[in-house]
């Protein structure tokens, strides 16, 4: 099996059985997110501990193959980070998907890592792009407490 094949498959299962599909009662954060273009939408629920850690994250919605991967994979990778290091990780993450090859943050370990290259290839489809996007914007406005729901016609990227 070579790489695609394997990041495929990876992004098949995710977008089949997504992780943490669910809501949470005692969640302190959210945020929701659209993108229009293509029908996805998402509601990121997210637990922040008095460590500032994240103690629990998961997500409601609807959408492609993609937007559920990511998300499935997003909120995996979440749990147990701490808030600090949210922004970095999401910042290497779109510039990942914008242009750059690599994702270059210390934080992730190698298998991190390779779970969010899987997403690597939407770079070349511009509308799936936000597909791959929209969880990440929404978690960055549910970290914000941001008061408007996210639409990805609205962000850069
Ligand atoms: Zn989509």
């Amino acid at each position: 099996m070579n790489l695609k094949e394997l990041y495929q498959e990876i992004i098949l299962d995710h977008g089949k059985n997504p992780r943490n599909l669910k809501s949470i009662n005692d969640y302190n954060k959210d945020a929701k997110g659209h993108n229009p273009l293509c029908g996805d939408k998402v509601h990121i629920y997210l637990k922040l501990n008095n460590n500032m850690k994240i103690e629990d994250i998961s997500f409601e919605g609807s959408g492609c193959a993609i937007s559920m991967a990511s998300a499935s994979i997003m909120t995996e990778l979440f749990k147990g980070k701490e808030k600090k290091d949210v922004k970095e990780i999401v910042n290497d993450f779109l510039n990942m998907i914008k242009e750059k090859s690599e994702l270059s943050t210390n934080i992730l370990n190698d298998d991190e890592k390779t779970k969010l290259m899987c997403l690597s290839g939407v770079k070349q489809y511009p509308m799936r792009v936000k597909c791959a996007t929209l969880s990440w914007h929404t978690l960055t406005s549910a970290m914000n407490n941001d008061k408007e729901d996210v639409n990805t016609e609205n962000v850069k990227i």
